[in-house]
C-alpha cells in the first residue's frame, strides 16, 4: 500500500521466549513464506477482479483448516472507477476468561488486494507479505494457548486507491467498512488494540517509527522486538503513513501500522514491477511475525 502525508517442521524449531508469558508460539517463516508464493502466483489481485475472488477462497479454506470459521464481509465500493464489489474476510479465535467474563479483542490484519497498475504488478511486498504473516499468526495462535484475549484475523480488501495518487476517501475501503460494522456491533468496546501488516517483507526490513500509529502500541511491539535481539528492525524513520490503521483509530481504538516504507533504494521497488519475490525474504516474514507474537503476549500480561 500505503501512502506517506506527502504525496514442518514444527517439532525441529525451538519457541523463543518472552520473559513476561513464557513459550510464544511457533512462527514457521517457511510456511509463511509458502502463503507469500501462493498468492503471488495468482498474479495481480486488484479489487473486483477474479484473482481477487480467488484468492479470498483460498484464504477462507485456510483458516477453516485451522478449525476458524471464517466470514465474508461483502460491500459494494464507490471508486473514482465505479462501483466495485469488495469483500473482507475475518475469522475469530475467541479468548478465554476466568468467570466466562467476555475476553478483550485484538485485531489483527493486513490487506490482499494489489493496487491495479498498468503493468503485472504482483505485490509481493504490498500485499502478499502482511496476509503471508497474519495467515501463519493465525496459525501459531489457534495451536497455542488457550489465549486470554479473542484475536480477529482479518484480511482486508480494497487498502489501494484506484487513482494512481491518493486522496480521501478513494483507499482502505475494506478497513473503512469493517470499522463501520464494528462501530454498530456490541464488540467495540471489548475492542483494545488493532495491528496493521503492511510492506513486512523486504529483504531488509527496518519497520518505521509510523507517526500516526499509537506511540505506547507502537512501543510495546519494539520493545519486545529488543528483548527477541531484533531491535535492529525496528524503530526506523520517524514518518506518518496512510493505512488501514486509520479506519479503526477513527474509532478511538489505539492502533498501529507495522510497515517498512522504504522498499527497496529510496522505495523504488514500491508500487512498481520490482515488488517481487526476488526482493522479499522469508527471514524479513519470519522477524516480523516473531515481533507481533512477542508483543502479543505483552498485551495478553497486560490485560489478562
Ligand atoms: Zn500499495
Amino acid at each position: 500500500m500505503p501512502h506517506r502525508l506527502i504525496p514442518f517442521l514444527l517439532a525441529l524449531s525451538a519457541c523463543e521466549s518472552s520473559p513476561l508469558t513464557g513459550p510464544l508460539p511457533e512462527f514457521n517463516e517457511q510456511r509463511a513464506w509458502s502463503h507469500l508464493e501462493t498468492q503471488l502466483a495468482f498474479g495481480p489481485r486488484p479489487s473486483g477482479s477474479a484473482a481477487n475472488a480467488a484468492l479470498r477462497t483460498w484464504l477462507d479454506g485456510e483458516l477453516r483448516a485451522l478449525d476458524l470459521d471464517p466470514i465474508a464481509e461483502p460491500f459494494t465500493a464507490t471508486t473514482p472507477a465505479g462501483a466495485i464489489e469488495m469483500a473482507n474476510i475475518y475469522a475469530d479465535l475467541q479468548g478465554q476468561r476466568p468467570n466466562g467474563e467476555s475476553a478483550p479483542v485484538v485485531i489483527l490484519a493486513a490487506h490482499f488486494d494489489t493496487k491495479r497498475l498498468p503493468f503485472e504488478f504482483l505485490g509481493a511486498n504490498d500485499g502478499a507479505s502482511g496476509v503471508a504473516v497474519l495467515l501463519e499468526l493465525a496459525q501459531g495462535l489457534s495451536q497455542s494457548g488457550p489465549h486470554p484475549l479473542t484475536y480477529r484475523f482479518l484480511f482486508l480488501d480494497g487498502e489501494e486507491a484506484l487513482r494512481e495518487y491518493w486522496l480521501d476517501p478513494d483507499n482502505t475501503y475494506g478497513s473503512r467498512e469493517h470499522a463501520r460494522l464494528l462501530r454498530a456491533s456490541p464488540l467495540l468496546p471489548l475492542v483494545r488494540a488493532a495491528i496493521v501488516l503492511d510492506m513486512v517483507g523486504d529483504k531488509k526490513l527496518r519497520l518505521f517509527r509510523e507517526q500516526i500509529s499509537d506511540p505506547r502500541l507502537l512501543e510495546t511491539f519494539f520493545d519486545a522486538a529488543r528483548d527477541l535481539g531484533l531491535g535492529a528492525h525496528v524503530n526506523g524513520p520517524s514518518q506518518e503513513i496512510y493505512d488501514d490503521h486509520q479506519s479503526f483509530m477513527a474509532l478511538n481504538i489505539p492502533s498501529i501500522d507495522l510497515i517498512d516504507f522504504n522498499y527497496g533504494p529510496s522505495n523504488a521497488f514500491w508500487h512498481t514491477a520490482d515488488d517481487t519475490a526476488e526482493n522479499c525474504s522469508p527471514r524479513s516474514l519470519g522477524i516480523t511475525g516473531r515481533i507481533v507474537l512477542a508483543g502479543l503476549a505483552r498485551l495478553e500480561e497486560r490485560w489478562r
